[in-house]
């Protein structure tokens, strides 16, 4: 991003300019620095006060820092999206397992209220969409650096565990009965 040109400025006049501005800019090398530099590198004399003088008067460095700056924006804000559409997809996971969990959860409330016989596959449900609903919480969590929502997991399968207790309760008392 050429700010300036004086057609009797030798870095403005160079092929080497954007290299001599880079050199600046990036590595921070001095005028002088940069002068040994690009006479070793690319054989090319250009004293280091007219080096000094193009950096000065030629070179914007605001508009470099600006430009820099919005490039570091744009990939800040990138990296924002696809972090909260990450989360959008877990949430959207996250609920379907849950609805699914108490659905089946109530499904098994039921059963155990009119003394049914319970199904293995409804309490293997339970705990899978309860799993599901812990991993996808905690993917969340990490995504956001903090971690309430899968204490609140860890909360919810604790309860499936006082059910797989009614489970087993309400079936070895039906067994009782059958004999
Ligand atoms: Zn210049």
């Amino acid at each position: 991003m050429p700010a300036g040109y004086s057609a009797r400025c030798k870095v403005c006049n160079s092929p080497h300019r954007a290299m001599i501005e880079q050199w600046a800019k990036e590595d921070g090398l001095s005028p002088r620095a940069i002068s040994a530099r690009l006479k070793e590198e690319f054989d090319e004399a250009i004293s280091h006060k007219s080096i000094w003088q193009h950096l000065n008067e030629h070179f914007d460095v605001q508009a470099e820092a600006r430009e820099q700056y919005q490039k570091s924006q744009a990939v800040m804000e990138k990296a924002v999206k696809k972090q909260l559409s990450d989360i959008e997809m877990l949430d959207s996971i996250a609920r379907e397992s849950y609805d699914l969990h108490k659905s089946a959860k109530e499904w098994l409330k039921e059963l155990v209220e009119n003394k049914g016989k319970i199904p293995k596959s409804l309490v293997d449900l339970l705990s899978t969409t309860a799993g599901e609903v812990r991993q996808h919480l905690k993917a969340k969590a990490e995504l956001l650096g903090d971690d309430p929502e899968s204490r609140i997991a860890d909360a919810m399968v604790a309860t499936l565990e006082e059910l797989q207790e009614l489970y087993q309760d309400a079936n070895s008392r039906q067994e009782g009965t059958d004999s």
